[in-house]
């Protein structure tokens, strides 16, 4: 049977908490907002399906089946030097035009919540790692760097504008998915 919905992902896990700094890691701060993300998805009755802290990034891709319509949204914090800001969406180099126009509308109206720079719509061969497993899965696909966890400025911008935030991924999330 396919599955026939969504996949938000905190991208870190446990065995690999990605950026620290400012007595943070990303994992802690993206583990809290997709857990008040799959909350919010809950309270609107939409079916999703998230990435468990103690497996890899590479077990959760290959458990999940997203098909034509499903949303994938993988939520990271971007890191740089200490005047780098800005949020920022990725999407794979062969991206479908669903996953070009959730991209857009997901920096424009997160930088915009934050009141930090929009940095815009990037192709994965424009990020560090050149290839982004999660966004080249079938269905529409993003990868948000929400802002920079190097940058404190960003950081309270995120922090207090935090449920604001989970309510703008959330219902973008459920417009982009064909199949709920
Ligand atoms: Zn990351």
């Amino acid at each position: 049977m396919a599955q026939e919905m969504s996949f938000p992902s905190a991208g870190h896990h446990l065995s690999d908490p990605g950026a620290v700094a400012n007595g943070y890691t990303e994992f802690d701060i993206m583990n809290r907002f997709r857990n008040k993300l799959i909350l919010y998805l809950s309270k609107k009755g939409h079916k999703y399906i998230t990435d468990e802290n103690s497996e890899t990034n590479t077990q959760y891709q290959s458990r999940i089946k997203p098909i034509k319509g499903d949303v994938i949204i993988d939520m990271h914090l971007n890191a740089g030097g200490p005047t780098a800001t800005g949020c920022e969406v990725f999407i794979s180099n062969t991206a479908g035009m669903e996953s070009k126009t959730l991209a857009k509308e997901l920096v424009d109206q997160l930088s915009k919540s934050m009141g930090i720079t929009n940095r815009g719509v990037k192709t994965e061969s424009q990020s560090a790692r050149g290839k982004i497993g999660v966004l080249n899965k079938a269905g529409t696909a993003v990868l948000i760097e929400f802002c920079f966890i190097t940058n404190m400025t960003d950081l309270k911008a995120f922090f207090s504008n935090e449920d604001c935030l989970v309510e703008i991924v959330g219902n973008l999330l459920i417009k982009y998915d064909k199949n709920k």
